[in-house]
């Protein structure tokens, strides 16, 4: 199927409550191109150099997910542009992201990245420590981030309940923590193309899916 069949697809299936992030990482800037004609104004990378570059080449309404592990030395080179960070995964990068925000006056959305995994490969908090973090109240100071969720990877597994599991755990979490962090607090991005219908199943508002849309990487990513 063409790429603008299967974004049409997509958003005619998906949900209305359901946003639907197409994931170019390793694909060029014409595939996304094709997406973006076809409607579609969200998408994610995991590199910050490919990223940057993309949104030099490409339509500037378009909306910039980062979802890959970010390097701290990597946040300044797109505060200026990314709309949303999904791989908030330790306290460090939380406060860069908010500062890089404040040197050019924005605001970035972020989702805090949730281990629910079983392989210990994944980046992202431990739910204690993430509880923990939340009760220390260090975030209240951040002025330049909008803190909007949380992400997940769930396990890569053909076991339906293993993965159903997790989802369920990281929704719980959510619920638990919206009235915490106010009305802003209103994303759970979780789902790719092998188990995003799961994910909505389980509270899922925010989908990943990247091979459904543009076919197969080159390459593996580490995630
Ligand atoms: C690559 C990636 C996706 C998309 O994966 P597909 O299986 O191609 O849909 C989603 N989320 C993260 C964090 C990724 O790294």
């Amino acid at each position: 199927m063409s790429i603008e069949s299967t974004i049409k697809d997509l958003v005619n299936t998906l949900p209305n409550s359901v946003e639907l992030i197409a994931i170019s990482k390793t694909h060029p800037a014409e595939a996304i191109q094709e997406a973006y004609n076809a409607g579609q104004r969200s998408f994610g990378e995991n590199r910050p150099q490919e990223l940057k570059r993309k949104w030099e080449e490409l339509p500037k309404d378009i909306k910039w997910h980062m979802i890959g592990h970010l390097q701290t030395n990597k946040v300044r080179m797109i505060a200026n542009f990314v709309d949303f960070i999904h791989s908030v995964d330790s306290q460090r990068v939380i406060e860069l992201i908010n500062s890089e925000a404040a040197r050019v006056d924005r605001v970035i959305n972020i989702l805090f990245e949730i281990k629910i995994a079983q392989e210990d490969s994944k980046h992202g908090w431990n739910i204690d420590e993430f509880n923990t973090f939340v009760e220390s109240g260090e975030w209240r100071k951040l002025k330049n981030v909008s803190i909007r969720g949380f992400m997940s990877v769930a396990t890569y597994s053909d076991d339906q309940n293993q993965i159903e599991r997790e989802f369920l755990t990281l929704n719980k979490l959510f619920l638990q923590h919206k009235e915490t962090f106010g009305s802003n607090f209103d994303t759970l991005s979780m789902g790719m193309t092998s188990d995003y219908e799961l994910a909505i199943e389980c509270g899922s508002n925010m989908v990943r899916i990247g091979s459904l849309i543009f076919g197969n990487r080159d390459y593996n990513i580490k995630k």
